[in-house]
């Protein structure tokens, strides 16, 4: 068990590896979880120089019930399955999870005539408690919702949940169980060999036996270093609105629009630190960096939303944001294994990756096993509980009893978070610290709110220098 930022990987032998996943999103840091509970050497590497830090930081963190999925594929299978083992994963470690429901809401007679076949197509995919409402029912749950909506269709079970403590949970509880997290580590080069591939990286080479592909939105670039070109990843940008948390009150639940072509479509929703958000816009494009927001693609936005919820706009914004779906023009993951290789590839997971992470490690353990992994027994993973971010869970500051025993955490840094000193200080020291002040503010919150850290920025700063990793 280790985690590295610097220096050279190890060598000799004892390094190489039964299977290194690359990628550590929550997809990747999933796989390494669940591989850690059996007795093999694993290793995950990332080219960031922290966990989570792709398209797993920045998407609209809903925990799916997969209503809406294309019945029979393996997406619709996995997300389902995806929804039921996270639930019962984020009770287990403390993962902040607000099962508010979803109204998928008809603006005009088209999309009301939609919703029949929605529920039916929610019920193919094994979603029976959906149910119609009339405008008066609807405007009864959402009494702030735009002049104009006809009905809606309630979908209980839709959840919002904190997509940062849920990748660091399952990379957490992979390095306590085990494995190697080596970050900063970008993959280069493949040269597949027999018994081991190796792994060129910018840190030294890799040995690895088996491979797992989790790259997101590079998952077509590294299939290619291993010889193959089965599909190519189009970055699909979406871009999203954060307001305050006066905003909070004005939804009670996911404001979901009847999906169109291009996706699920621009949703209002709370979030689970007491924000409401408003997005994503769906565009396809080429760069796989572009994930800056535009005034267009903004603008848009509020525009939308303005019509969702009329007050909305009234409130302020704290930050926007935008994050690329690994689109690959195919309606369901790209989920294959290639057992001449002793490799698996995960990709094209869309805008379902961080529901179903759970039920994809489980395939992935099984397809590793096509391609000649022999797991050994299985046995019960390193304990986690994470840090509560979420606002419907009782924070640091507020616990009179830690306080007793540890002043610090009364004391708060970040006011618009009230994140304390405690909190901060227990984060650098944890089993994976953050690399940066970015990574700070995902397992902490600190920088996070309407001053977007211009008040304790510099108190934060000096705290990370004190106990961070480059302290050490
Ligand atoms: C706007 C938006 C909204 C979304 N909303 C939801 C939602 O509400 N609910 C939901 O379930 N899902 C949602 N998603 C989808 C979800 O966020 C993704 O499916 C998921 O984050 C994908 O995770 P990943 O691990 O596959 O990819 P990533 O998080 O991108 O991780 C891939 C990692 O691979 C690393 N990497 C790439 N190439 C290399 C290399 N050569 N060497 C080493 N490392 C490498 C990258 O650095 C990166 O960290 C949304 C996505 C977007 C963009």
């Amino acid at each position: 068990m280790s985690v590295s930022r610097t220096g050279p990987l190890p060598v000799g032998s004892g390094a190489e590896y039964d299977v290194v996943v690359v990628g550590a999103g929550v997809v990747g840091s999933a796989i390494a979880r669940t591989l850690a509970r059996h007795p093999l050497r694993v290793a995950l590497v990332d080219a960031a120089n922290d966990v989570g830090d792709g398209t797993s930081k920045a998407n609209t963190a809903i925990l799916h019930t997969g209503f809406d999925a294309t019945p029979g594929t393996l997406e619709a299978r996995l997300v389902r399955e995806g929804h039921r083992l996270l639930s019962a994963y984020a009770r287990e470690t403390g993962i902040p999870v607000e099962p508010v429901g979803a109204l998928l809401v008809a603006w005009d007679e088209q999309q009301r005539a939609a919703l029949p076949r929605l529920a039916e197509k929610a019920a193919r995919n094994g979603h029976h408690a959906t149910r119609m409402l009339t405008a008066a029912e609807l405007r009864s749950r959402e009494p702030h919702l735009g002049p104009g909506a006809l009905a809606a269709l309630e979908v209980p079970g839709e959840a919002v949940i904190c997509p940062w403590t849920t990748t660091l949970a399952y990379a957490t509880q992979a390095v306590r169980s085990g494995v190697d997290l080596h970050l900063d580590c970008r993959v280069e080069k493949v040269r597949p060999g027999d018994p081991y591939h190796r792994l060129v990286t910018r840190r030294g080479v890799l040995r690895a036996r088996h491979l797992v592909n989790a790259c997101g939105l590079h998952a077509d670039a590294f299939d290619a270093l291993v010889g193959r070109e089965d599909f190519t990843v189009t970055p699909r940008r979406g871009q999203l609105l954060v307001f305050d948390k006066f905003a909070r009150d004005l939804v009670r639940h996911i404001l979901l629009p009847v999906p169109g072509p291009l996706g699920k479509g621009v949703l209002v929703a709370p979030t689970v630190y007491g924000n409401v958000m408003l997005g994503p816009t769906a565009e396809d494009l080429t760069d796989k960096t572009a994930t800056g927001t535009t005034a267009e693609g903004l603008a848009g936005l509020r525009e939308q939303g303005g019509r969702i919820l009329p007050a909305l706009l009234d409130e302020e914004v704290t930050a926007v944001y935008a994050g690329l779906r690994a689109a690959t023009g195919q309606e369901d993951y790209r989920i294959a294994a290639h057992p001449a290789l002793r490799y698996v590839t995960v990709g094209g997971i869309r805008s379902t990756g961080l529901t179903a992470s759970l039920a994809i490690a489980e395939h992935v353990r099984g397809l590793l096993a096509d391609c000649g992994l022999d797991p050994g027994p299985e046995r019960p993973p390193a304990r986690v509980r994470m840090p509560n971010l979420g606002e419907a869970f009782p924070r640091p500051y507020r616990d009179a009893r830690l306080i007793a025993r540890d002043p610090e955490f009364g004391e708060i840094v970040c006011h618009c978070e009230r994140v304390t000193r405690g909190e901060i200080r227990a984060a650098l020291a944890s089993t994976i610290p953050p690399g940066g002040l970015d990574g700070l503010r995902r397992r902490t919150r600190a920088r996070g709110g309407r001053c977007q850290g211009n008040h304790c920025g510099a108190e934060v700063r000096a705290l990370f220098e004190e106990y961070g990793e480059g302290a050490r």
